[in-house]
């Protein structure tokens, strides 16, 4: 069987994401993989400054909402033993931003929550349907209790 050899964790930073983090840490030791992390901004204004859609986490800057989401993603990297150059913080739409830099860093597993929706909640967006449609590598959606 082939092994993975870049997993790619999508975190929105709500209730069960460690379970998510969890299975994507375990898969990346089980396969000895190298191990991302990526979180879209879409919950908080960008502000209008020159900085480019894609945040540098070694610089400060003086938007709190900003800092906050960076110390997050920080304290996961740590907490997972991803480094600043493997995570990733950039505003955009999730599905988007996903499915890009999964296919920049050549990523062949995308791992995301799944709140098991259908429906017309299913049709109204979900992230992970999005995901699973478009992505060219496979993805491993981890079922979520349903809110
Ligand atoms: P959703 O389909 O929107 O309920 O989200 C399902 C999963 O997609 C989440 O559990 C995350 O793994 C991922 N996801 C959703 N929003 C984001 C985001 N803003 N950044 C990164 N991943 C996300």
């Amino acid at each position: 069987m082939k092994e993975y050899q870049h997993i790619l964790l999508a975190v929105d930073f709500s209730e069960h994401g460690d379970y998510v983090a969890e299975k994507a840490k375990s898969l990346a030791y089980k396969y000895q993989s190298k191990l991302s992390i990526i979180h879209v901004l879409d919950n908080i204004p960008m502000p209008d400054t020159s900085y480019g859609t894609v945040i540098d986490l070694n610089q400060d800057s003086d938007y709190e909402l900003l800092e906050a989401e960076k110390i997050q993603l920080k304290a996961l990297g740590k907490k997972m033993g991803v480094g600043t150059d493997q995570q990733c913080l950039v505003w955009g739409l999730p599905k988007q931003e996903i499915i890009t830099f999964a296919n920049e860093q050549q990523a062949d597993l995308i791992v995301l929550g799944s709140h098991g929706r259908h429906g017309l909640a299913l049709l109204l967006g979900s992230t992970v349907n999005a995901v699973l449609h478009h992505a060219m590598c496979d993805v491993m959606a981890v079922r979520l209790p349903t809110l």
